[in-house]
Parts: structure tokens; C-alpha cells; sequence
């Protein structure tokens, strides 16, 4: 007889495809790239990807059966394919994480389990009130109720105890089955019944409808305004419909007058399937055209893009990359081929996504952490099926790559340098950046890096020929960039001239700012009061229970709080250690920024934008509006209002203890305080007048304010690199990390003590560690890191195997198990 497998990828960490009889029933359905139904482990049951096709029966095992085809169509092609392999094999990771990722959760599904009631009448006497709650719910159209929706009923936020009970009591029994989480979202409609054709029946029936039911008159009339229903010539020429939903908002309109219009014909309502996605609907105007300059990089770019399949476009903040970028954008559009933008997170806020919607309308699809898993899914498929309307333009953050594109024609990498590319938890430990140059090979496509601070790495391989640069040296405005004043604290204070945490400089700038009416941001790479907290007497700090961390004070809520585990404890009163009153606050945070501002400009408009504040998208897209329309003249923050925004009537930024940004025990750390600074100083002063730039430090000596100050991205990177290369780092070498974690800091140490001396029987002296890291314990579990620097002639998939081997080795050798041990290639 004719039988036939599939090989599919579960979303699981387990190395390999696993293959599976495909049944008679569904042999003409099942195709590679679909998802299966499959049942895994002893009770589970996965969505798994059909990777492969074939009549090779598997040896020595039994085959178990697809119990279910869920897609007709591939949701996975086979350029999706290609890549996926590629990032489990670089990243060192399995196929089946990398299809976790990629994903949407709603296209994964995975075994709910299901109540149902059995025959057994409640009996009140052996149950408890909440378990009865439970029961009661069950009902003639509820049969069946999801292990995870039982809180609704109970209120309880875990039922496992409750309902286990229940099953032992025999009230309800228990199944697993899979689900589609992924649903079409339907929505009704209503329009005027067909059978009303002439103005005069429109008439008659108002007239009859006011004598007799004065409420269905009103819900008829409201509707017939609202849908602009409109008659000519006697007849009924417009019939718009519109959504019930917003029919019934309208309170004119009554619920039960419009069942009885819709019953007695009077309406129509129809449902059908609505996009979850809001559509775009504003103008659309043409490109900026681009300035001299611009339009010579532009078609530089091109020119490069002819023997080079990547170009790094390094120009300063307000040069007009973006301008460059919708130019390109529109070119490989008109040629019928997708453009994917990436950007980080937090640039891709409103201002930039309107700016693009302006020129692409909505052939763009916007892919961030904030929309909703329906929305995801919903622009998953609309990119798989061959009919609907697609989009021509992906904007998006790092998790973007992993879209079902047909036919990439450009990836944009904006803003490359940043970090947040890459991802850190869980595997894939990928870079986007990375990544996003491989799938434009795949596709036969170009990418596009753009930075005004472009990441060591990158401008190596754009000065080595590896990659085209292009350069622009100067801001659209033509006030320039702005001018930058180095204030040394140290001296301000031995002056007197420190106010608070701030030097009488920087508040003079602010005051003229103000008065002028314009805007002033104040940026601090921290959160929070005061990062710790110490008794003057005896030296006591706060730590987390958990990490072996300080805690950082809030003072709005006087509380102290871990920044990497979220341990909270109120402030004491005394010093747990002495009992002492003397504890003081250290150091300082955003919120002591935005305070103490306060006591010098009392009049002003102060607001604050940090992870604290902005607990959600809506909260951040109004403080960025505010600040934006004028309605602040001050803004407090971190990391976030570093990038991307382009707020016109920004004066001056000032930058509050910058040398903390240098005393990380990394050696990026220097490229990042230059990324950094030089992003900030970017904010200022982007339209007709120049702006001021004031950076506080105790070090003003040091080599990277100088570059800043002379705005040498070169020097500070003939520098940096020079550097590198004497204490060989990438891009002279590459770098893969090992963390080991576990509970039992002893057996960590053996572990971890076992692995580096059988990865430095094949590394060698390339085996840094094993170490503990300047966190060393996190959520109560002890962590050690290897480090390997891999010289980039010994650096490919033969290393990669031996260190899996190894690690290979080490886990079946040890006795206890709980032993973490995380794979980060390319760590940043
Ligand atoms: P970058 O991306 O390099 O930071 P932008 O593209 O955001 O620079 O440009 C900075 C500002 O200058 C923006 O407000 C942009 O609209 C404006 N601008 C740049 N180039 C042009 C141009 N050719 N025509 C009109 N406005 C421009
Ligand atoms: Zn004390
Ligand atoms: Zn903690």
C-alpha cells in the first residue's frame, strides 16, 4: 500500500524533525509548509510545521499518525525554511525554537485541557462555596469549560486544587484537546432592506413607524442620518452600511427597536470577517524630494548596491536618512518586490510610522511588541495567501525577519548600532541585524544599514570593502549640528557652582531655554531616586533577597525596588544592620532629576519618560504627544527619549552623570557611551536654530568626550579599534558565551570547572573563565560564565559542533539535574 510521511518541526528545544504517518484522509490535503496536528510526549499535543514530504518509512520506531491538517496553504515557505536553518545552526539552537519564535502564539497551538460536568447532582453538603460556583456554571449551553477560563467563575486566580478536587469527587472529568487560537475576528452590519427601493415607501414606512412606535421612528431615523442613506429622483440611491457597533453607540438608537426593524425587514443585517488591523486612511503626499547632497548618496547607494549586497550609510543625526530610505522604499515598490524596515523598539513610535503612512498608506504593515497576537497572525496570513491585498512595506522591530515575505527587494536596518537588536532570552539569541542580511541573500535582495554612530563591527567591514559606505557629513537644517559644553563637576563643585545635581551652567541654559519657549530634555542612563541606599553610620546597603544586587529607591511610592528580579520592600525607617537613623539615598535617578528640577523652576512644565512611567504603549504615546505639541517644557528620562524623535522646538539636552556610562566592565562600553551621547546631542536643535548640548562629568578628560565634542566619529573609531585588536576582539575575533546556572553554587562550580577544561583541550587559551558575572546570582539561582573568543580563521560550524560535544558530555556525566546552560553566540 501506498504510505506517506511528513517530517515536522515541533516548537520545542529538541534537536530534531520528527516524522509522522500521514493518514489516507488527509494525503490530497497535507502540504509542506502547513501546520499538523500532531501528538507528542505521552499526553501532549503540538501544532507542528510540515517541513518535508516523504515515502521513507522510519526504522526501528513506531510511527504514530497527524491527527489534523490545519492550514490548505503553506503559512511557512521555503526561503522561511532556509533561514530558520540558518539561525539554528548559527545561533546554535534547535529548528524547533527558532519556529517558537518566529511565529505568532496564536498560529501555536498546544493541548488546553477541557472540563465537563458529569451526571453526579451537586451535593452542597461536601462542597465548598467556590467549588459550587464552579458547577453551577455548567448549564445546558455551557457543556465544556477551559482549565484556564475556570477563574472567571471562581475568582481564584489558580483552580488547579479546586477543580482536581472536583475530578476526585466526580463532578467533572477531564480532557485534553487542541485548539486554533487564531480566529477570524467577525463583525454585524446593518443597511436598509432591499425590499425599500423608492423614497415614497422610505416615507410610508417612517410615517407608520411615528404613529405607532415612536422608538423604532428614532433608532430608523438615527440610522438613515448616521449611514447617510440618501434618495434622488425619488429613489433610494445611496445604501450605506454601517457597523452595529457603531450604530448602537449612538444613544438615540434603541437595542430592542432595532431587532424589531431588523425583524420586521425593515433592515438588513449581515456579518462577515473584518480586519483587526486599523487601515490607514489619512492623505498621501509625494516624497520629500531630496536635497543635493542626499540625492548624491542616494544614487551612490545605488551605484553600490551593483556589486555590493550590503551598503552602510553613515550620516549624521538629521541628515535626512529616513528621506534616503522612502526614496529607496519607493523604488523597489514600483518594481513589485517588499521592503522590510527594521528599527528598534522604541524608535518606532508614531512619529515615524505616520511619517511613513503619509508616502505608503496602507500598503505598510506595522510589526511591534505592542500589537496585539490577533493583529500578528491576521498580517501573517495576509502575507501567505496568494489573493488578498499584501503589504509592500514592513516596518518593524527585530522579531519582523521572521514574516512570510515572497519577494524581498530591500531590508532597511535603521538605527543598527543598537542593541536591542539583539535578542537575549530565550533562544534564539539572534541579532536582527545579522540576521536581516542573510534573508536579503536568500531573497537575492540588498540591505541598507543606516547609523549616525555605526557599531564597530559594521564600519570595519564598511571600511574593509566588505560592505559600500556612504557618507553624509551634514544636518538638512541649516543650523547645524548642535554646539556641545563638556561641564567637569569635580570643578563646578570645588567652585561652588554645583546646584543639587546640577551645575549652575545647565540651569542658566535651561532658564534661557524656558524663556525663550522652548523645550529642554534632560536624559540619565538610570530609573528611579537613587540607584542605592546607605547607612551613613555603619555602611549598610539594601540588597535584593533574590540577586545579589543593591536596590534602587523610589521615592513616589518610598519603596525600595530590584531592577532585575522586581523584588519590592518599603524603605525602612532605620538601618537594619545598626538601627541607626542615618540612611541616605546615593546616587540618582530619573526621579530625583525630575524633583529637584522642580525646586528650580517651579513655573515649569515638567514631565518624565522612563520604564517607571510608562507602563503602557497608550501612556508613552501621550507623553510623547505632549511633549511634542508643547504641552511640557521639560522632559526627564532615560534610554527612551534617547533616539529617533524629532521634536522641533528642542533646544537643549543636557546629560546628568555620564561617567556612569563608562564604568561597565565591557569592553563595548566605550562604543556605547559614544552611541549614546551622540544620540542625545542629536535631539537638540533639529530646526531653524542651533541647539546646545551640556554633558555633566567628573571625567571630562576622557577620550570619548573629546570625540564628542569635536563630533570625530572617526577618531573615536580608529581608536576603539586599535584597541581591539591588541586584546583581540571582534571584529577580530568572535566571541561565543556560555552561562551556566543553578541553585547549588558548589555544584555550578564543579560544572562549570569541568566544561572549560575540556573546551580549552580544543580552544586552548581562547577560553576565558569560567567566571561569575557582575550579577552572580538572579532569582536565587547562581550563574557562571565561559567565555570563548573563537580567532576568525578556527570560527564555523566545526567549533560550534565541538562545543556541543562538550556540553554534550558534561550533562550526562553530571548527577543533579537542573543545570541551565545558555548558548549566546555574538554576544553584545
Ligand atoms: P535622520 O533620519 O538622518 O535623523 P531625518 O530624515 O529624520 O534625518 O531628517 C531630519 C529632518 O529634516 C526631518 O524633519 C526631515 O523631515 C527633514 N528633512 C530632511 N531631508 C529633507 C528634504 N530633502 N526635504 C524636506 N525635509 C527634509
Ligand atoms: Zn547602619
Ligand atoms: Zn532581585
Amino acid at each position: 500500500m501506498y504510505r506517506r510521511f511528513a517530517e515536522v518541526i515541533v516548537p520545542v528545544s529538541l534537536p530534531l524533525l520528527y516524522t509522522y504517518e500521514i493518514p489516507g484522509t488527509f494525503l490530497s490535503q497535507c502540504v509542506e509548509g502547513a501546520r499538523v496536528v500532531v501528538p507528542f510526549g505521552k499526553s501532549k499535543f503540538y501544532s507542528a510545521i510540515v517541513r518535508r514530504i516523504t515515502d521513507v518509512c522510519p526504522q526501528n520506531c513506531e510511527v504514530k499518525e497527524i491527527l489534523d491538517v490545519l492550514d490548505t496553504v503553506p503559512i511557512v515557505n521555503a526561503i522561511q525554511f532556509q533561514f530558520w536553518d540558518w539561525i539554528a545552526s548559527y545561533y546554535m539552537c534547535s529548528v524547533g525554537e527558532v519556529c517558537r519564535v518566529a511565529l505568532p502564539s496564536s498560529l501555536k497551538l498546544e493541548s488546553a485541557t477541557v472540563l465537563y460536568r458529569t451526571t453526579k447532582p451537586m451535593n452542597l453538603a461536601e462542597l465548598k462555596p467556590k467549588e459550587a460556583m464552579l458547577l453551577a456554571a455548567f448549564d445546558d449551553k455551557t457543556t465544556e469549560i477551559e482549565l484556564s477560563k475556570t477563574s472567571k467563575y471562581t475568582g481564584l486566580k489558580n483552580n488547579i486544587a479546586l477543580v482536581k478536587n472536583l475530578i476526585a469527587l466526580d463532578y467533572l472529568v477531564a480532557d485534553k484537546v487542541i485548539e486554533e487560537k487564531y480566529k477570524p475576528k467577525f463583525a454585524k452590519f446593518v443597511s436598509l432592506a432591499d425590499s425599500i427601493t423608492t423614497e415614497a415607501e422610505l416615507r410610508g414606512t417612517l410615517d407608520t413607524l411615528a404613529q405607532k412606535s415612536p422608538k423604532q421612528f428614532e433608532t430608523l431615523m438615527t440610522f438613515l442620518t448616521m449611514s447617510q442613506t440618501k434618495a434622488t429622483d425619488g429613489r433610494i440611491a445611496v445604501r450605506n452600511e454601517m457597523e452595529r457597533k457603531t450604530l448602537m453607540q449612538n444613544p438615540r438608537v434603541s437595542p430592542a427597536a432595532l431587532t424589531a426593524l431588523i425583524s420586521k425587514s425593515l433592515l438588513r443585517e449581515t456579518e462577515r470577517e473584518v480586519s483587526r488591523i486599523a487601515v490607514y486612511d489619512g492623505d498621501i503626499q509625494l516624497c520629500n524630494p531630496l536635497t543635493e547632497t542626499q540625492e548624491s548618496a542616494y544614487n551612490t547607494i545605488q551605484q553600490l548596491f551593483e556589486n555590493k549586497s550590503t551598503v552602510l550609510l553613515h550620516g549624521v543625526t538629521g541628515s535626512g536618512k529616513t528621506e534616503i530610505y522612502i526614496k529607496l522604499i519607493n523604488e523597489i515598490i514600483s518594481q513589485g518586490k517588499q521592503v522590510l524596515y527594521l528599527l528598534p523598539e522604541i524608535v518606532l513610535t508614531s512619529q515615524i510610522i505616520r511619517r511613513l503612512q503619509k508616502v505608503f498608506g496602507d500598503e505598510v504593515g506595522i510589526y511591534h511588541s505592542k500589537i496585539s497576537d490577533g493583529e500578528r497572525a491576521e498580517m501573517w496570513h495576509r502575507l501567505c495567501s496568494p489573493e488578498a491585498k499584501s503589504y509592500k512595506l514592513i516596518v518593524g522591530v527585530r522579531s519582523a525577519i521572521f514574516l512570510p515575505f515572497k519577494e524581498l527587494g530591500l531590508v532597511i536596518v535603521d538605527e543598527e548600532h543598537d542593541g536591542s537588536f539583539k535578542q537575549q532570552d530565550p533562544a534564539p539569541r539572534y541579532h536582527a541585524r545579522d540576521c536581516a542580511i542573510v534573508l536579503a541573500g536568500l531573497h537575492g535582495a540588498k540591505t541598507l544599514l543606516g547609523s549616525a554612530t555605526p557599531s564597530i563591527e559594521t564600519y570595519y567591514n564598511a571600511t574593509s570593502g566588505k560592505y559600500g559606505l556612504v557618507e553624509l557629513l551634514h544636518r538638512y537644517s541649516t543650523a547645524g549640528l548642535p554646539e556641545i559644553n563638556i561641564i567637569d563637576t569635580l570643578e563646578a563643585a570645588r567652585c561652588s557652582s554645583m546646584k543639587s545635581i546640577f551645575s549652575s551652567f545647565l540651569i542658566g541654559e535651561i532658564d534661557h531655554t524656558i524663556k525663550q519657549g522652548q523645550q529642554v530634555m534632560l536624559f540619565k542612563n538610570r530609573r528611579g531616586f537613587s540607584p542605592y541606599v546607605e547607612c551613613q553610620t555603619c555602611g549598610w546597603v539594601p540588597t535584593c533577597e533574590n540577586c545579589d544586587v543593591s536596590l534602587t529607591y523610589h521615592k513616589h511610592e518610598n519603596r525600595l525596588v530590584c531592577h532585575h528580579c522586581g523584588y519590592v520592600m518599603e524603605m525602612p525607617h532605620q538601618c537594619k544592620s545598626c538601627g541607626d537613623n542615618t540612611l541616605t539615598t546615593k546616587g540618582f535617578g530619573t526621579e530625583k532629576i525630575e524633583d529637584e528640577i522642580k525646586i528650580f523652576f517651579p513655573d515649569a512644565r515638567i514631565t518624565r519618560l522612563d520604564a517607571d512611567v510608562t507602563t503602557s504603549r497608550q501612556r508613552y504615546e501621550r507623553i510623547i504627544y505632549e511633549f511634542e505639541h508643547g504641552l511640557a517644557d521639560i522632559i526627564a528620562g532615560t534610554q527612551m527619549i534617547s533616539k529617533g524623535f524629532d521634536f522641533k522646538n528642542l533646544r537643549l539636552a543636557g546629560v546628568l552623570g555620564a561617567d556612569a556610562m563608562l564604568c561597565f566592565p565591557d569592553f563595548r562600553a566605550e562604543e556605547r557611551a559614544f552611541q549614546l551621547l551622540t544620540q542625545v546631542s542629536g535631539r537638540a536643535g533639529r530646526s531653524t536654530e542651533r541647539g546646545k548640548v551640556v554633558i555633566q562629568t567628573s571625567q571630562p578628560h576622557n577620550h570619548v568626550f573629546e570625540d564628542i565634542l569635536n563630533g570625530d566619529y572617526k577618531n573615536f573609531y580608529k581608536r576603539v579599534i586599535a584597541e581591539r585588536s591588541m586584546y583581540a576582539y571582534p571584529p577580530f575575533t568572535r566571541l561565543i558565551r556560555l552561562q551556566m546556572k543553578h541553585k547549588d553554587s558548589h555544584f555550578l562550580d564543579d560544572c562549570a570547572a569541568t566544561l572549560a577544561s575540556s573546551l580549552r583541550k580544543v580552544f586552548g587559551a581562547g577560553v576565558l573563565g569560567p567566571e561569575y558575572p557582575v550579577l552572580p546570582r538572579i532569582q536565587n539561582m547562581y550563574i557562571k560564565e565561559i567565555l570563548l573568543k573563537i580567532s576568525r580563521n578556527h570560527y564555523g560550524i566545526q567549533a560550534k559542533n565541538c562545543i556541543l560535544a562538550a556540553i554534550g558530555n558534561l550533562r550526562t556525566g553530571v548527577s543533579k539535574g537542573g543545570l541551565i546552560i545558555n548558548i549566546n553566540v555574538d554576544p553584545q
